[in-house]
């Protein structure tokens, strides 16, 4: 049999169903599960859909289709033509189609689209005919087809768009100056003897621009529109999107043909976009906006302000507008009927695109709608306990990073009280932000990659926009609304995002805006903006923290993953502050303490001067002396960490820093340190000099060190044994781990060890205490560690995988430099992601793999676990877990996301489970079952 390259839709069936996304694309399989399943059956105008497949072929085959495709197109169309009882080119009753874009994951506004396909010469009076005489509007679809098509196909398909303005630009232009000439605004105040005239100027401008009239077949239009969505794949915008998505470009898209139905025929008529929860905070209320007498575009090109469905969609701007429930309140009912069904159906928020055309309500899209961090929260917490749905379900539901938005800075609100926003929008994107104002992408990039924090403000944006507004601390545009492209792509983001704001005016030259009540902001001046009320500040308002302790969905969300996760979470933290904050995001332990971090920031010119005293001592004796010095500090500083910690498991790294860091440059602090070792400025020069390394990264650092001078690892050993002893005494808790960095030998451990045995035993007489609570490991993040974990787990009690410098010299990649390459790397597919930023997991992760297998053969129990930046990392995190480690170990601010993400990890083993034991059952089964006979 033929191979099936087409899904027909509609009429209360389908040959597909929404679980073949994969080869009808998102929107085709969901519209096929709208139109055909018996528990939906909803009216969704009939159409077919091109598969993927067709698409991979396409690129693979010099961009043609396969043989059978044009015989399957024709049989699905007269499918339609029979249940529409219109025919495709008909002069009479024609039957007009849309073509769009629909790839496995959604990318909004991405690829092309192509409306009131089969309108010609001809054909336009059959459908004057049909629409009772209406010229206007007949003539109204064939202008938006003819600039669609040759901006779409024409163009942009064939490849000839030029640098200037394009044929699209051309023609708004062109429209523009016939508005302006009959002293109008908008388009709707064009009438049919306008459209006539606009439809044949157009006409002669595709002729003389493109060179080629346009099409008069119909199906010259429809093949045409197919092609152009297939070629938009590969579009630059659309390959953009995808890397920012990580979106595989293997995947292709499908192309969905679908009868036009019109929400522009009339006041009877309307289209709007809805979801069946509020995407901005998550609360169950259906949530919308609508057009009357409008087309999709229109709703989220901006250009008209929407109408709210209904009471709690309003907004500043929309409140006075009639609202669908009080237009039509029996097609409201109607609509959301179909909400409550959809969202039983699917079990989760959907967004919806309507339209109405001449009273008849018709169902034209549905999806998983995307929402912002917080409502995805409250969502997943409040469907569980509606009991929509399970557990494992709800804590799927929030992707780990999204939290990121709950732990967003906002405005403090005492700085916000103080001052009074110069302008007001919509609040597409909560949180603050706070940036320099900038009104081109390119420039936001620009900006942004020399370190400038940037907030783009446009007047709205479109996908050409997408890498600056990605770039950008947050968007501002002054049209667009809720269901803009800005709003779903911030949204999507979690970025903060204020919309169709049009308190402000951009200047005609884009380098500055003003506001109605005559604020000027200029590029490069600081705005702040605060996106869960919609308001915009002058100059650069302080952030702050948001109160997490108080957010019910979130404690409830994080409970749960609490329950089903198998790692522990611990965190990077040197500070008592850090570590505090870390406890209330819900570490359970520090897994680095970075010793050499005491030395920076607050507080710290004391044990820095004393240290750089005792890098630049040369005798033991001098060394000695300044380490007697350092020594009460180190051990205050491990003390109040440990206490505040209360019995949960610190893990304290000893010195690693590169030695030369820590020399001091200026002439006075020289000086000082001159004196204080009683040495002249020559002598100080030399000592400074000798500790220059060509390869500091690679010098003499961590556990080379302490070889070296080893009353350095003795007076830190004794001073985080004393501060654990005198918390104990004390009848308090301590639990310290002492690690050693940048081993790789255990004969290096050993030699540490005898230290660290004689200071126990040292430490223990001192307090009158018989033992200590202590354990002694190891980083591993040399790769020789790692092959040597076997004989290193012999003397270590613990690993950590140091995977900063594992990938660096498990690369060669420098940690510091690696920004210069790395573009290209991603690029040319070398690399799928920065591996500084998640773990390498064949090469670095079979390191890790085989350290972990080594390490525990040679001591059962070994406690292992991760200290890199990948330990917040959640793909990074889903692969600790899988590779068996205790805990992971990330920044205080990625706690809770590292929670989730090792919660995640544990469903997906439930549920790998759950299918393992239904498959043998399964198979019993089918033994059980006779064959059928044939
Ligand atoms: C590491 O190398 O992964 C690590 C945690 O240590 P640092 O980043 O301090 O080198
Ligand atoms: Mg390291």
């Amino acid at each position: 049999m033929a191979k099936k390259y087409v899904y027909f839709f509609g009429g209360g069936k389908a040959d597909g169903n929404e679980s073949m996304k994969n080869l009808l694309g998102g929107k085709g399989a969901n519209l096929a599960e709208m139109a055909g399943h018996p528990a939906l059956r909803l009216p969704v105008p009939p159409g077919f859909t091109v598969t993927t497949e067709v698409c991979t072929y396409y690129y693979d085959h010099k961009r043609t289709y396969p043989k059978e495709l044009a015989g399957q197109v024709k049989t699905a169309l007269a499918q339609i033509e029979k249940l529409m009882g219109k025919k495709f080119g008909d002069p009479k009753n024609p039957l007009l189609v849309s073509v769009r874009s629909g790839a496995r994951r959604s990318m909004p506004g991405m690829m092309e689209t192509v409306l009131n396909v089969g309108l010609n010469e001809t054909t336009i009076k059959g459908l004057i005919q049909q629409t009772g005489g209406n010229e206007r509007f007949a003539y109204d679809a064939y202008r938006r087809l003819i600039m669609m098509y040759s901006d779409v196909v024409m163009e942009k398909a064939a490849g000839i768009e030029p640098k200037g303005k394009g044929i699209r630009k051309l023609m708004d232009e062109y429209l523009e100056g016939v508005k302006k000439a009959k002293g109008v605004e908008s388009d709707t105040d064009l009438d049919a003897d306008d459209l006539k005239k606009i439809v044949v100027e157009y006409k002669k401008m595709v002729k003389a621009t493109l060179g080629k009239a346009f099409p008069e077949d119909p199906m010259e239009q429809l093949w045409g529109g197919v092609g152009a969505v297939f070629a938009s794949w590969n579009g630059k915008r659309a390959i953009e999107y995808r890397r920012i998505e990580k979106i595989p470009h293997e995947w292709g898209t499908a192309v969905n043909v679908q009868t036009m139905v019109f929400g522009n025929m009339g006041d009877d008529s309307a289209t709007g976009v809805a979801f069946s929860r509020n995407p901005g905070n998550g609360e169950n209320r259906f949530y919308g906006e609508y057009l009357v007498n409008a087309q999709g575009e229109d709703v989220v090109a901006g250009t008209r302000t929407p109408a709210p469905i209904n009471e709690w969609s309003k907004n500043d701007h929309s409140r006075k507008l009639k609202t669908l429930e009080e237009w039509h309140p029996e097609l409201y009912r109607q609509l959301d009927g179909y909400r409550t069904r959809l969202e039983k159906h699917y079990k989760d928020m959907q967004d919806i695109e309507f339209t109405i055309e001449k009273g008849k309500l018709f169902m034209l899209q549905c999806r998983v709608g995307k929402r912002n961090g917080a409502a995805a929260v409250a969502m997943a917490t409040d469907m569980l306990r509606e009991k929509l749905i399970d557990a494992p379900t709800a804590l799927m539901r929030v992707a780990p990073n999204q939290l990121f938005e709950l732990l967003l800075p906002m405005i403090d609100p005492k700085a916000e009280l103080a001052t009074s926003p110069i302008a007001k929008g919509l609040p597409a994107g909560p949180g603050g932000a706070r940036g320099r104002a900038v009104f081109t992408s390119a420039d936001a990039v620009k900006w942004a990659e020399k370190g400038e924090k940037v907030i783009l403000v446009r007047e709205e944006t479109s996908p050409e926009d997408v890498d600056g507004m990605h770039k950008s601390q947050a968007i501002l545009t002054s049209k667009g609304g809720m269901t803009s492209h800005a709003a779903l792509v911030a949204r999507g983001w979690g970025k903060c995002c204020i919309v169709g704001c049009s308190d402000i005016e951009i200047a005609d030259d884009h380098k500055s805006f003003k506001t109605k009540k005559g604020n000027v902001v200029k590029e490069g001046e600081w705005i702040t903006l605060n996106g869960t009320k919609g308001l915009v500040y002058e100059g650069s308002l302080t952030l702050k923290d948001v109160d997490l302790e108080h957010n019910k969905p979130f404690q409830e969300l994080m409970k749960l993953a609490d329950k089903f996760r198998k790692l522990n979470i611990r965190t990077n933290a040197d500070t008592p502050k850090d570590t505090a904050i870390a406890i209330k995001f819900g570490a359970e332990g520090i897994g680095l303490f970075r010793t050499e971090h005491m030395f920076y920031g607050e507080g710290s010119d004391k044990p820095l001067f004393l240290l750089r005293k005792m890098i630049m001592s040369k005798s033991v004796e001098e060394r000695r002396k300044a380490l007697d010095e350092l020594f009460p500090f180190v051990k205050k500083d491990m003390k109040a960490t440990m206490e505040v910690m209360a019995g949960r498991p610190v893990t304290i790294r000893l010195l690693d820093p590169p030695l030369h860091e820590f020399v001091p440059h200026s002439e006075d602090k020289l000086k000082e340190l001159a004196v204080s070792l009683k040495v002249d400025m020559a002598e100080l020069a030399k000592r400074a000099d000798s500790l220059r390394e060509n390869n500091p990264m690679l010098g003499h650092r961590g556990v080379r060190l302490g070889v070296t001078y080893p009353e350095i690892t003795e007076m830190q050993i004794r001073a985080i044994l004393e501060a654990a002893a005198e918390l104990v005494k004390a009848g308090k808790k301590a639990n310290p781990e002492i690690m050693i960095p940048v081993t790789c030998a255990v004969t290096e451990l050993d030699d540490q060890k005898a230290i660290y045995d004689t200071v126990m035993k040292e430490v223990c007489a001192k307090c009158g205490l018989r033992k200590l609570p202590c354990l002694y490991g190891t980083m591993i993040e040399i790769p020789r560690a790692a092959l040597m974990a076997a004989s290193m787990a012999g003397t270590a009690e613990f690993f950590s995988f140091g995977t900063n410098d594992l990938t660096q010299m498990g690369f060669g990649f420098s940690r510091d430099d690696i920004g210069s390459f790395l573009p290209d790397y991603l690029e040319k597919k070398i690399l799928v992601d920065d591996p500084f930023q998640t773990i390498d997991q064949d090469g670095i992760g079979e390191l890790i793999r085989f350290g972990i297998d080594r390490g525990r053969a040679a001591r059962k129990g070994l406690k292992v676990g991760i200290c890199g930046e990948h330990g917040g990392d959640p793909e990074s995190v889903v692969f600790c877990h899988k590779v068996g480690m205790n805990y992971v170990s990330c920044s205080p601010f990625r706690v809770p996301i590292a929670r989730l993400a090792a919660a995640q990890a544990g469903v997906a083993d439930l549920l790998a489970a759950k299918t393992a034991k239904k498959k043998p059952a399964a198979k019993k089964a089918a033994a059980k079952k006779p064959a059928k006979k044939k």
